[in-house]
């Protein structure tokens, strides 16, 4: 088994998996290993980031020295060879022209979806973040607590490889010994921010990235992922050494070739492949989940993107991991007399409560950093440290007049300059030319600093997608139509990060460009913008309040699963990814567990 085409996909598959991102390798890797036959299909085209990741050029032989382009928003290298803010022939709608009330969407077209560009943070949900609702009464608990889902994360941290350390700190959960690698040492910029951090009673700690800092130990950790399974252990033992330790190369955004972080493409297909189990459909995009007379999924239909044809694939069991808002598109668009609404969606909940994560950033340059002497601080291709939320008491007590919290992400260093960078700028953005710019370059060149901060956003009912009733994409498939609206929280916790980020600039002798907002919906971003979607079609405990039960098993139709984000129930500020890739190895596993009690 290998890549299909169309006249070559066979009609004996145990499991559909629709993506291969994040969720879809995931889900697709723990089937695969364990003896499911997979068919994964995705939209895009096939990827090979070993040979294809610019990873040893330099910016100064990139047009715009490498700089954002409308066509490359993050930069001429960044992975992303398929998709962005908008895709060709694939439009979606917003109801309202209103400011504020827009979502921004953004769609990989490529194998390995976002995980070939995305930042690598790899955060858990704390206990706090599965039952949020019983704290302070907003939005929904999930169905499962973090016991539930910790094992997995586990799994998916030593699979994948994350560095960082255990801190100890309230609701940023630690990992066991032997779990995670090493943290990277924190940037000069990084370590002023932590001990002024630390007057303001900011606590920052190591980072966790899904970046090899060390070779993954091929001896012990086989046998942890699949006991009692030879087989899987041997394949992935051999995958492991064909995985590189990070040599501090390139920004991750390009992908990398020797394999050191992590992208669906180079630590979830490989091994999936090597099983013999898996056979993956580039360039196809599905349009629906077909249901039989009994109600149950038989399989997908798609578009053969290389001919406009359309086929069908079909599998005892289907998996959607399209990203969150495309798998509510799928499950909308299979309607069928049975399901006039649509595919699961006997609460009316699907596309309901989709959340972005609340972000906003700030900087400012600092004094004590300029003249430093030339040195390198490219690291880990990302940050090294962050600040985890820290106000949990303050918050709890009333005192801050909003729910949830933030974490805070850093900007800093003096990697490679890129093509925007302020190095021959000082503190008010001026620039100079001439002899005075090589004087200012190295005087401002790394004394720059940029937070971001990272919040929990609540669902509500006026964030939500539905199909558009008379906008399709070119092959005539129903489009999305969003519909958005923050909340006084989220806003007012951007208020709260603009006056803490400037606070924090001050503490470091730093010069801040302009004075905090106090009003937070000037500063917050776009729906949207950080892209972290997730929601649509949450997991719950009743299926009247809920798409998924806690399996992310569809209510309403026993052998179909959502292996993404749209089962999140809440959006906690820890990016999403890990919690998705966790969430998809138990689905996976409860799907090997119900085929082998012949429930389906
Ligand atoms: C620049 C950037 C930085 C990010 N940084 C972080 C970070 O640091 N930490 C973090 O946690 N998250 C981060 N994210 C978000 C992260 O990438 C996503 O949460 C994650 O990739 C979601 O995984 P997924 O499998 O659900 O979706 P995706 O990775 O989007 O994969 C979905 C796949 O499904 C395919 N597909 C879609 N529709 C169809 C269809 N109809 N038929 C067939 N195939 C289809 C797509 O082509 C795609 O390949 C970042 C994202 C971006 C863009
Ligand atoms: S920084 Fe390290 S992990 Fe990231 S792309 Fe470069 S070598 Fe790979």
């Amino acid at each position: 088994m290998a890549f299909v085409t169309p006249a070559s996909v066979s009609d004996k598959y145990d499991v559909v998996v629709v993506g291969s991102g994040a969720a879809g390798g995931q889900a697709a890797y723990t089937l695969a290993m364990e003896g499911a036959r997979v068919l994964m299909i995705e939209a895009g085209r096939n990827y090979d980031p070993v040979a294809e990741t610019a990873m040893f050029q330099t910016n100064d032989a990139a047009p715009l020295r490498g700089a954002a382009t409308p066509d490359k928003p993050f930069g001429f290298y960044d992975a992303t060879a398929g998709g962005g803010w908008t895709v060709p022939g694939e439009p979606y709608t917003n109801a309202s022209s209103e400011e504020g009330r827009q979502f921004k969407w953004w769609r990989p077209r490529m194998l390995g979806g976002r995980t070939n560009h995305w930042s690598r943070h790899a955060l858990r949900n704390g206990p706090y973040d599965f039952k949020a609702r019983s704290r302070d009464g907003l939005g929904f608990d999930w169905p499962i607590a973090y016991e539930d889902v910790s094992p997995y994360y586990d799994r998916v941290e030593m699979l994948i490889g994350v560095y960082g350390s255990n801190s100890g700190l309230e609701n940023t959960p630690d990992s066991p010994d032997g779990v995670l690698q090493p943290p990277p040492k924190a940037r000069i910029g990084e370590l002023l921010a932590r001990q002024r951090g630390r007057r303001l009673g900011i606590p920052v700690i190591p980072i966790r990235r899904a970046v090899l800092t060390r070779p993954l130990d091929h001896r012990t950790l086989p046998a942890k992922l699949h006991p009692g399974n030879a087989r899987a252990q041997r394949i992935l033992a051999e995958d492991m050494q064909n995985r590189a330790a990070c040599f501090w190369a390139t920004r991750c955004e390009r992908g990398c070739s020797i394999r050191a972080n992590y992208q669906s493409t180079t630590v979830h297909i490989p091994p999936a492949l090597a099983t013999g189990n898996l056979d993956i459909l580039p360039n196809a995009m599905v349009r629906e989940v077909l249901a039989d007379a009994a109600g149950l999924a038989e399989g997908v239909a798609y578009v053969d993107k290389t001919t406009g044809l359309e086929h069908r694939a079909s599998a005892r069991v289907v998996v959607l991991a399209a990203g969150a808002c495309e798998t509510v598109r799928l499950l909308l668009n299979s309607r069928s007399n049975r399901f006039p609404g649509g595919l699961a969606n006997s609460s009316g909940l699907v596309g309901k409560y989709i959340m972005d994560t609340v972000g906003a950033s700030w900087g400012g340059q600092i004094p004590l950093l300029e003249n430093m002497p030339p040195h390198n601080e490219d690291g880990a291709g990302g940050l090294h440290v962050y600040a985890p939320w820290w106000l949990y008491k303050e918050q709890r007590a009333g005192k801050l007049g909003f729910a949830r919290g933030y974490h805070v992400e850093f900007g800093s260093g003096r990697g490679m300059p890129g093509g925007r960078m302020g190095y021959g700028s000082d503190a008010g953005g001026r620039t100079s030319y001439g002899l005075r710019l090589k004087e200012d370059a190295r005087r401002y060149y790394g004394s720059f600093i940029g937070f971001s901060g990272r919040g929990e956003m609540i669902p509500n009912a006026d964030s939500f997608c539905e199909i558009d009733p008379s906008v399709v994409d070119k092959w005539g498939i129903p489009v999305l139509r969003f519909h958005w609206k923050w909340s006084d929280h989220e806003t007012r916790q951007v208020a709260h990060m603009q006056r803490t980020f400037a606070d924090w600039i001050e503490a470091m002798g730093g010069v801040n460009r302009r004075a905090p907002d106090p009003d937070g919906r000037k500063a917050i971003s776009a729906g949207g913008f950080v892209i972290h979607e997730v929601g649509g079609a949450i997991m719950g405990a009743a299926p009247s309040a809920s798409v998924t039960n806690s399996w992310s098993q569809a209510w309403d139709v026993r052998n179909l699963f959502v292996a993404d984000g749209a089962v999140f129930a809440s959006n906690a500020d820890k990016n999403p990814t890990l919690t998705i890739m966790a969430l998809a190895w138990r689905t996976a596993d409860r799907i090997l567990d119900e085929m082998r009690r012949g429930n389906l």
